[in-house]
């Protein structure tokens, strides 16, 4: 069996004001420390990722942005492009997350462009996929899981897949307190997993890491991650108090 690192990010959304983000980095890089064997992001707003950046400086937590341009550069007012992500410190993008798809309308061929234009200028991408309450209330689930990973990993050489990480975040999970239960998380991550490897092939299927996020916290961490197709952890509302996602870190 392939042994794939566990991986915990946290999503800070549109929290935090300047002050709180960088006690909260530094709260972050104490408790996580130099020396880890799970992979630890952070995903502040735009404008705190320098500051936090410095604030966990020296620790074994990366840093993330929450969304990417899917342009290089140019007249996209408003935008922000991958190089600008790496220049600001940054090793991850989150790409197509439910609240982007959902809330601002991004489609999947935009999802497409984007994990492409951030993997070619060396980001490494946390591509969200995961079906709504009426989808799967529908049992259309893995219909969504199928066209989603597959719009959005479109076109991509192995050397790019290294790169990417999915996260399985189911939409009625997200933010609800509604947690997966271990079974439904790794059936959907099963399901991920298996296709992958019908398209791409073992390599790919067995190191790609498949994240859980939706309402996870410290006292769901371990039944989910003791799951074999459970890779890891996209925590939002947890991820805003230090103590909750360095306990989340600890279990995973
Ligand atoms: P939540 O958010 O942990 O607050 O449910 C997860 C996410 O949206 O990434």
């Amino acid at each position: 069996m392939p042994t794939r690192k566990k991986f915990v990010a946290g999503n800070w959304k549109m929290n935090t004001t300047l002050a709180e983000a960088k006690a909260l980095g530094a709260a972050v890089a104490k408790g996580v420390g130099t020396d880890t064997n799970v992979t630890v992001a952070v995903c502040p707003p735009f404008p705190w990722l320098v500051p936090v950046g410095e604030a966990i400086k020296g620790s074994a937590v990366a840093l993330g942005a929450q969304d990417v341009h899917y342009e290089k550069k140019g007249a996209f007012t408003g935008e922000v492009s991958p190089a600008m992500l790496i220049e600001a410190g940054c090793k991850y993008a989150i790409v197509g997350h439910s609240e982007r798809r959902h809330i601002l309308g991004e489609s999947e061929t935009a999802i497409n462009h984007k994990v492409h234009t951030a993997l070619e200028e060396g980001l490494s991408v946390i591509l969200c996929m995961g079906e709504t309450l009426a989808e799967r209330e529908r049992n259309l689930q893995e219909r969504v899981f199928q066209r989603q990973v597959f719009a959005a990993c479109a076109g991509l050489t192995d050397e790019q897949f290294q790169r990417l990480v999915i996260a399985y975040e189911p939409v009625w999970a997200i933010g609800t307190g509604k947690v997966a239960t271990p079974d439904q998380a790794q059936e959907a991550h099963a399901f991920v997993r298996t296709k992958l490897r019908q398209l791409y092939g073992d390599k790919i299927a067995d190191t790609t890491p498949i994240l859980y996020g939706g309402s996870v916290t410290p006292e769901t961490t371990a039944g989910l991650m003791s799951k074999p197709d459970v890779d890891g952890a996209l925590v939002g509302g947890a991820s805003l108090k230090a103590d909750s996602f360095v306990a989340i870190v600890k279990a995973a």
